[in-house]
């Protein structure tokens, strides 16, 4: 009896011992969106032991989730500006889905989104996922980290330990959780989000001219709201939907912002369909396609070393600390009112410099992609899906030197870095 005792409480003690145990990493990335995949592709390649944590079933981030797989832009006045790991897995991704690159030889200014590379999302998240796992890098799925501890050696978060830090939430999430500022945009000045949704209506014969006066009248009646379908409702039908429904105040910052958002994108989709489906001849129309979540533009900015602003991003300004090109009109979206574009003059380029990807105060952590420290004109341009990539793998690289140096990531020689990105197939910002 006293044996059997003993070997149960012998394996009680060894489950939590093992139960307790936590993973030492050298970079942990959390996010797995543009700038996470980068981040980690970038840190497993040059050499770290990388985990990967994301709050989704699947690897993608905004490109995924909200259906956004036109991405832009790897290419700047027909040279390429981003490459290396997640430029590969993009091509991968293009060349799986049955897709083709666009000739970037003959990239006009104007047509920024004929430059975007368009992939199919299925197959982009099956191909990230792959390319992260063969490159090393370990994932973590269905987990949302809500709290971080401060460690002698670095960070404590879910089961992991880690060195280095990479926030990669698309909104400071983690950054804030080590205490550092964020800056969010006025309610009334913030972008809204949008939820693409596409309908059986492609190709229905309708009443163009009926179908506007009762979408008008039906805005009075308050059946619907005119943000719901801001790209003309006769255009949007004749389309099959797809992008066209704004969210105001979309916001994916905590779980429950996020909860509320999505329901919000629901209302509005099943608005829309209510009245089209009112129509004469789109009587039968359905949701034949939808994303599993509302595109979230602008929440928070972490707050940095250095801000990038707006002047700087168009004037092509490149810091002595710059490490990522990034290439997009500033393309301010506004709820009830046409989007603020501004565009770069011939041949400039904005740059990302190291010092926005650090949080202020807050040592061992780098912060990549939409919510880099920057002012909310720069912004609206630089929340791009490459450039994301782009500032994901330096950020990457950056946390891979200091674990591997036991330094802070701003004691890391810049040449280092840049000779580190270099060797992965980053194009390195040059000031000519
Ligand atoms: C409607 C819309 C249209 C757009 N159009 C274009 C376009 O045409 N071309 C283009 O290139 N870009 C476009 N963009 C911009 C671009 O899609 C985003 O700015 C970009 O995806 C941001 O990348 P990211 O990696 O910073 O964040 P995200 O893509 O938001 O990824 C962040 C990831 O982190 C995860 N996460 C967040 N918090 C946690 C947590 N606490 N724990 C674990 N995981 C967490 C999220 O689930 C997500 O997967 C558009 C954006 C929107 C919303």
């Amino acid at each position: 009896m006293k044996s059997i005792s003993q070997a149960l409480l012998a394996s009680l003690i060894l489950l939590f011992t093992f139960c307790g145990q936590r993973e030492s990493f050298d970079v942990v990335v959390v996010g797995g969106g543009p700038a996470g995949i980068g981040a980690a592709l970038a840190a497993a390649e040059s050499g770290a032991k990388t985990a990967l944590i994301e709050r989704d079933s699947r690897i993608g981030g905004t490109t995924v989730q909200a259906r956004v797989c036109d991405i832009g832009l790897f290419y700047a006045w027909r040279q390429q500006i981003i490459a290396g790991p997640a430029w590969e897995m993009v091509k991968e991704a293009v060349a799986q889905g049955g897709g083709s690159l666009p000739d970037f030889s003959r990239q006009e200014y104007d047509k920024w989104m004929e430059s975007c590379v368009t992939v199919n999302p299925r197959v982009y998240s099956r191909v990230a996922e792959e390319t992260l796992r063969k490159a090393g890098v370990e994932l973590f799925l269905n987990e949302e980290i809500t709290s971080i501890k401060r460690t002698k050696a670095g960070w404590k978060l879910a089961k992991l330990h880690c060195r280095e830090l990479v926030d990669a939430t698309g909104n400071a999430s983690v950054a804030a959780l080590a205490g550092a500022e964020r800056v969010k945009t006025p309610d009334n000045e913030r972008q809204p989000g949008s939820f693409f949704f596409w309908l059986s209506s492609k190709g229905l014969e309708f009443d163009t001219n009926q179908v506007i006066a009762n979408w008008n009248e039906a805005i009075e009646k308050g059946e619907v709201l005119p943000t719901d379908v801001h790209v003309g409702i006769a255009w949007f039908i004749r389309k099959g939907g797809g992008s066209g429904c704004y969210i105001p105040l979309a916001d994916n910052s905590t779980p429950e912002a996020r909860a509320e958002t999505n329901r919000r994108g629901i209302e509005a989709r099943d608005r829309v369909l209510a009245f089209v489906r009112k129509q004469k001849g789109l009587e039968n129309v359905v949701v034949s396609s939808c994303a599993s979540e509302v595109g979230v533009r602008e929440t928070y900015r972490v707050v940095g070393e250095k801000t990038i602003s707006e002047k700087d991003y168009l004037d092509g300004i490149v810091p002595e600390d710059a490490l990522s090109w990034s290439y997009w009109m500033v393309d301010e979206h506004k709820a009830g009112a046409s989007a603020r574009l501004l565009f770069h003059e011939e041949g400039k380029v904005g740059a990302v410099p190291l010092g926005a990807m650090l949080p202020k105060g807050v040592g061992n952590m780098l912060v990549a992609g939409r919510a880099v420290s920057s002012d909310h004109g720069a912004n609206s341009a630089l929340r791009v899906q490459a450039s994301c990539m782009g500032m994901g793998q330096a950020a990457g690289v950056v946390a891979a030197l200091a674990a591997a140096q036991g330094c802070d990531p701003r004691e890391v020689p810049l040449e280092e870095v840049r000779e580190k990105l270099k060797k992965i197939g980053h194009t390195v910002p040059v000031n000519d």
